[in-house]
C-alpha cells in the first residue's frame, strides 16, 4: 500500500473515523498540519496549527511542499489532511497538482457529515480555534471538497470514496472506509 489521503472539513471526525478503521493495521498514520506546523515552527512562523491558514499564501505553499516531500517519502500511509483549506483569500487546495505528484495516492477517502451536525461538533470543541462557519458555508466547503477530490482523481487515477459520519454511528462510518484500507 501506498499513500492513502484522508480528508474531511475541520471538525468531521476524520481523525477519529480512520484511527478506528486502521486498527491493528501495519500503517503509518500521519496528520499533514502535524508534520507541516512542526516546519513552520522551525521556521518560527506560527505557534499553534490554526495560525497556518492565516500565513500568506507562499507561506503556506512552501510549507505545503516541504510537508509534502517528507511524508512522500513514507511508506504505508494513510495521509490525514484536507481537499481544501479556507484561508481569508478563499480556498487553497490541499493538494495541488505539485503536491500530488510527490504524495501519489492511490485512494482519496472524505468524510462528511451533515453541515449542522459538523456546526454542532465545532461549537462544542474547545480545544481547537476553529473558524465560525455558518452551516451554509459548512455546506459549501463540503461541495468544493467533493469537486476537487474528483479532480486529484484525474490527475492520479486514485479512486474517491465519499464516507459519512454522523451523529452516533461511527461504526457505519468505519465500516464504509474499511474496503479502502484494507
Ligand atoms: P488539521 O489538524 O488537520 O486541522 O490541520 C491543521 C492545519 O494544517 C490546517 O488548518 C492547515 O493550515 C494545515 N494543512 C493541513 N493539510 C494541509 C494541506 N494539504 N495543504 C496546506 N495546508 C494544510
Ligand atoms: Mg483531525
Amino acid at each position: 500500500m501506498g499513500v492513502i489521503v484522508v480528508t474531511g472539513i475541520p471538525g468531521v471526525g476524520k481523525t477519529t473515523v480512520m484511527q478506528k478503521a486502521a486498527e491493528g493495521m501495519d500503517i503509518q498514520f500521519v496528520t499533514f498540519g502535524t508534520v507541516m506546523i512542526d516546519i513552520a515552527k522551525e521556521l518560527g512562523l506560527v505557534k499553534d496549527r490554526d495560525e497556518m491558514r492565516k500565513l500568506t499564501l507562499d507561506q503556506q505553499k512552501q510549507l505545503q511542499i516541504k510537508t509534502a516531500e517528507k511524508v512522500g517519502k513514507m511508506k504505508n500511509v494513510i495521509l490525514d489532511t484536507h481537499c481544501t483549506v479556507k484561508t481569508p483569500k478563499g480556498y487553497m487546495p490541499g493538494l495541488p497538482e505539485w503536491v500530488l505528484r510527490k504524495l501519489n495516492p492511490t485512494a482519496i477517502i472524505i468524510v462528511e457529515a451533515d453541515p449542522q451536525e459538523i456546526f454542532n461538533r465545532r461549537a462544542k470543541d474547545t480545544t481547537r480555534n476553529r473558524d465560525p462557519d455558518s452551516v451554509e458555508k459548512i455546506a459549501e466547503h463540503q461541495m468544493m471538497n467533493r469537486a476537487v477530490a474528483m479532480s486529484y482523481a484525474t490527475l492520479t487515477g486514485a479512486t474517491v470514496k465519499i464516507v459519512f459520519n454522523h451523529d452516533n454511528a461511527l461504526d457505519a462510518a468505519v465500516k464504509e472506509a474499511e474496503p479502502v484500507i484494507r
